[in-house]
């Protein structure tokens, strides 16, 4: 067993047992954790919906808060402080940023000329009231010699209402270098009435109840732990906006979509850890924004961060009168097999095509869905039967991506995702239906955070379809923790025992590794 090996599971177990780490906890003043407590403060109203660090260079990090509470003029000046230390005696930058009722009173402080590959302790202060501390880093220096390993988790559909987050709290637990969060952060629906937790309103459908939602969700305790633990990087899938939408167009074919698309996006920068040149142009139909980027961490990895929403065609055989998901068979719906249909849009395919890293190990991509082929059936029966919303609905787009991945021999290609609410590994396939064709990169999918999975039965019978799909599991809500080197990546599947106790212990539920030389992911 290597060494990376051993204090890995040694990580992972501490976590289980409970272990904490204490500068996460909410700071008020500069007393210790047990300080607080005993002296019962006031609650903070200005920074109720935390902070959180994202975007990370070499040399940068977005520092994201937004103030709450009455009272606020249209212009409130907020300091921002980074340290080298947790204590801040020793500060690296700071300055003020201007928080605009325009924008929710939100702030993207961007601190630049930081040192590459260093830890940092951020804060912010305005109106008398201090925020909480968060730790945060930069990526290592692109050019220099080898890379520490790169410890990241991925995680994505955290629907509140449908439990508690245990699963952030073992996140945030696990010191890691980097979250990749990949979709649904918010679910626009009304919450329902046998779930465990309810929030505010209806459906969100304006600036004001999306805005509302993402503070109900920044509000619990263990996402904001999970985002004063590292910097995120963040890709959005369709509930951040409505399900199933397409571009322009939402699954009810409204002709109001674009501007509630444009408010979606607009309480989506108001609120996450992007940099300032990504804030949406709400001057163009549906608003834009441009999410799509991409990250060297040192020698080790390019990490691609895809959108395959803001400019994928709409989904192909909707049912009567609508758009959105349908399931459908493969001979009875000819568009599937349109080559021109893209769920990356042309730009932003071609985009990915030139860029993909031939020097380092590794290529990551970041994005929102299950790329593997997933039929519901027989493929000897009419061809197999797809979810039109996934990378199914795309066949041919996929295979000119994993076509371009096999031709240039991109090294160590391994395909982050979510959506789907299940634990998959899978191998991506030069040609899924031949399953002896060779593998050209490997797939994890990380389940949800707490948003329920299909049930289980339905995935067992979908296995001998697709013998490419190594292990799918929609019976454990949680994430997957990653630990790369140049030379493998070890993944731990991580399970909450119960989604709805927030105390609820977390537990590896299976483990594996991916050599850099060899696509595929082999049982640990
Ligand atoms: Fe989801
Ligand atoms: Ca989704």
């Amino acid at each position: 067993m290597s060494t990376t090996r051993r204090q890995f599971l040694h990580t992972s177990t501490a976590a289980a047992l409970g272990s904490s780490a204490s500068w996460w906890q909410p700071a008020h003043g500069e007393g210790t954790a047990a300080e607080t407590e005993a002296s019962a403060p006031e609650p903070t109203r200005r920074f109720d919906l935390g902070i959180a660090s994202g975007s990370p260079t070499a040399h940068s990090v977005v520092l994201w808060t937004r103030l709450t509470g009455g009272n606020l003029t249209p212009r409130v000046e907020v300091r921002w402080e980074l340290a080298h230390d947790e204590a801040f005696k020793r500060i690296a930058a700071a300055g003020t940023e201007t928080a605009e009722r325009d924008w929710a009173h939100s702030v993207h402080a961007e601190p630049r000329g930081l040192e590459p590959g260093r830890w940092y302790w951020y804060r912010f202060q305005a109106l008398g009231e201090r925020s909480m501390v968060g730790r945060t880093r930069t990526a290592p220096l692109a050019t220099s010699g080898a890379t520490a390993p790169l410890r990241f988790a991925i995680a994505s559909c955290q629907r509140y209402d449908a439990g508690h987050y245990a699963a952030w709290r073992d996140v945030a637990e696990q010191n890691l270098d980097l979250v990749m969060f990949l979709g649904d952060y918010i679910y626009e629906g009304a919450s329902r009435s046998d779930f465990p937790r309810r929030h505010e309103g209806g459906e969100a459908r304006t600036l004001e109840t999306y805005r509302a939602r993402y503070a109900t969700y920044k509000r619990d305790p263990l996402l904001q732990a999970a985002h004063a633990s590292a910097p995120w990087l963040m890709v959005w899938d369709d509930h951040e906006v409505d399900n199933d939408y397409a571009g322009l167009q939402d699954s009810r074919l409204s002709a109001h979509f674009p501007g509630r698309r444009a408010a979606a996006y607009q309480a989506y920068w108001e609120h996450m850890p992007f940099p300032k040149s990504a804030r949406p142009q709400l001057d163009a139909p549906g608003g834009t924004m441009r999410i799509t980027g991409r990250l060297d961490w040192g020698t080790l990895a390019r990490i691609h961060l895809l959108d395959n929403r803001q400019y994928r065609d709409p989904q192909v055989c909707p049912r009567p009168g609508q758009g959105g998901s349908n399931t459908v068979k493969l001979t009875e719906c000819a568009a599937l097999l349109d080559p021109r249909r893209t769920l990356l849009g042309s730009a932003q395919e071609r985009w990915l095509a030139e860029g993909w890293d031939l020097r380092r190990p590794w290529n990551l991509v970041a994005q929102q869905t299950l790329m593997a082929r997933h039929s519901w059936t027989d493929t000897a029966d009419a061809g197999g039967t797809y979810w039109s919303d996934g990378w199914d609905g795309y066949p041919l787009a996929r295979n000119r991506l994993l076509g371009t991945v096999a031709e240039r021999r991109v090294p160590g290609v391994v395909v982050l995702g979510g959506d789907v609410h299940a634990h998959v590994v899978a191998d991506l396939k030069a040609d899924f239906d031949r399953p002896e064709s060779p593998t050209v990169a490997t797939e994890f999918c990380g389940t949800s955070i707490s948003s329920h999975g299909r049930p289980q039965e339905l995935l067992d019978m979908a296995r001998s379809f697709n013998p490419h799909i190594q292990r799918s599991r929609s019976d454990k809500r949680g994430c997957m923790l990653f630990t790369l080197d140049a030379k493998q990546l070890l993944v731990a599947l991580r399970g909450v025992d119960d989604v709805n106790d927030p105390s609820s212990a977390v537990r590896t539920s299976a483990s594996y590794v991916v050599e850099a030389s060899r696509p595929g992911a082999v049982a640990a």
